[in-house]
């Protein structure tokens, strides 16, 4: 492909974009594909000549999107949003032409120094204190995992890389039942096993761990001679929105000298509002925490930041330097790489610095209270309809619910679900709540309107008492 042929596909593209966001509230949220569809229109080998963009694109068009969900679809109601808003696209786009590998100073400085002050803007957005430095990870997943490992080499007394795990007596991780299994295969991958993650009972209207039986644990794991290394709470746990009172689990960790690391992968973007921040007080607490501003803030993914309120134990544990990655003559700079498990780091603060900009903060602020304005109305539309009951209170935007005009009441949620998905005006997930089958409702798509969420209502119920 030569340079004007670029240029005219790269317009092309544009313009095809602009109409595919315009047009989307016609498109079923979800495609209806059979399994195997598009597997089957690709053909079984690969071309041994080049073909034209224009049939390479015609294919695009007829294999590919028919089998696209639509995250950005504004009736996007199910798991958590991935929003990517337009100015992010576009940085982006530069990114992707640009195409710099950043896991060094050296290997873009002005990647690394935006990333620094960005993450700096972002503390401030969301309401930590100074002192408080980030990275910008590709996924919450993997920051969890580092503050895992971080944990294990603080309590290993910094070995464990050297001498793996081999004759030390079981690490402990404490977390309750509600946060992500992405905490799980950190300790997994860590490990550290399974069974020493132990899942404290919870308590309270939001679900957090019960700080009595936390403490307890710890107690006796010592007595039996386990090595607690961390405790991992949550402000926003996936199902119904969990949230972990931090100044509880904090006075615990500092009474234990335990590593703290805080999952706020979705709430994270909420704390850019400072009357939801009563969600994670004791959050400054925390020596690590991870918030994804790809999901409700509205950069493009892949984009999660993790907080440190020292980065010098993650790099003791993830750096490592030969020759051919040092940088001579630059005293002080930061090589992002030692701070996440991947060496290759994509240049992701330019998303946000031109989403921040572009909205400004009060602009992000406005959408996101919307959305749990909305949220809250539709949970108290259906509280007042006599065949749907709330199973779990709005936290944020996001709330459960049942319906209870069928018999065998988790059988028939599930069957509307599946129902109101295979209809496409909206889209919804279900999760377990308390044992029961429930259906998880979220806001947060960046488009979203109200008439967006009032759609939602005459679809759910509609959809129900339709049910045979
Ligand atoms: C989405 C989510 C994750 C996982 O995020 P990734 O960036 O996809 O790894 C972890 N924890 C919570 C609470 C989440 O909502």
């Amino acid at each position: 492909m030569d340079w004007s042929e670029f240029e005219d596909w790269g317009k092309k593209i544009a313009e095809w974009a602009a109409e595919y966001h315009q047009s989307l509230r016609d498109r079923p949220v979800r495609p209806d594909v059979a399994p195997g569809t598009t597997f089957a229109a690709l053909p079984a080998c690969p071309p041994e000549t080049g073909e034209a963009m224009t049939d390479i694109m015609t294919d695009f068009h007829q294999i590919v999107m028919p089998g696209i969900t639509h995250w950005q679809h504004p009736r996007f109601f199910a798991y958590f949003p991935a929003n990517a808003a337009p100015p992010s696209m576009l940085a982006e786009f530069l990114v992707t032409v640009i195409a710099p590998q950043c896991m060094l100073w050296q290997t873009s400085p002005s990647a690394t120094e935006m990333e620094e002050r960005i993450c700096d803007w972002m503390r401030q957005s969301i309401g930590l204190p100074d002192g408080f430095t980030g990275a910008i990870q590709d996924s919450a997943s993997s920051a969890t995992l580092a503050a895992v490992l971080v944990m294990r080499e603080r309590a290993l007394n910094w070995q464990g890389k050297e001498r793996g795990l081999f004759g030390a007596a079981p690490l402990r991780i404490y977390s309750s039942a509600e946060v992500h299994t992405s905490i799980d295969r950190a300790v997994w991958f860590s490990g550290i096993g399974q069974d020493n993650l132990v899942r404290i009972p919870t308590t309270g209207p939001t679900r957090g761990m019960d700080p009595a039986a936390l403490e307890a644990a710890i107690v006796s794991d010592k007595a039996a001679g386990l090595v607690p290394a961390g405790i991992i709470g949550c402000t926003g746990g996936t199902s119904n929105g969990a949230c972990d009172d931090l100044n509880a689990l904090a006075d615990i960790a500092e009474r234990h000298d335990l590593y703290l690391h805080i999952d706020a992968a979705w709430a994270g973007s909420a704390m850019i509002c400072p009357e939801f921040r009563t969600l994670w007080a004791g959050a400054e607490r925390a020596d690590s925490i991870v918030f994804n501003p790809h999901k409700w803030l509205g950069a493009q993914f892949d984009c999660s930041i993790q907080f440190l309120r020292n980065p010098d134990s993650l790099i003791k544990t993830l750096a490592i330097r030969p020759e051919f990655l040092l940088t001579h003559n630059r005293d002080g700079v930061t090589n992002f790489s030692e701070w996440s498990i991947p060496l290759g780091r994509r240049f992701r603060a330019l998303k946000l610095w031109f989403l921040l900009r572009s909205y400004g903060l009060e602009g992000l602020r406005t959408r996101l209270r919307n959305h749990v304005r909305w949220s809250h109305a539709l949970c108290e539309r259906l509280r007042a309809e006599s065949d749907f009951e709330i199973t779990s209170e709005p936290i944020l935007s996001l709330f459960t619910f049942r319906y209870t005009g069928a018999t065998d009441a988790d059988a028939a949620n599930q069957r509307l679900v599946d129902a109101i998905n295979e209809d496409g005006r909206i889209y919804l997930t279900q999760t377990l709540f308390e044992g029961q089958k429930v259906i998880r409702f979220q806001a947060g798509q960046f488009d979203c309107t109200e008439e967006d969420i009032n759609m939602a209502f005459e679809v759910i119920t509609q959809i129900a008492r339709d049910m045979p």
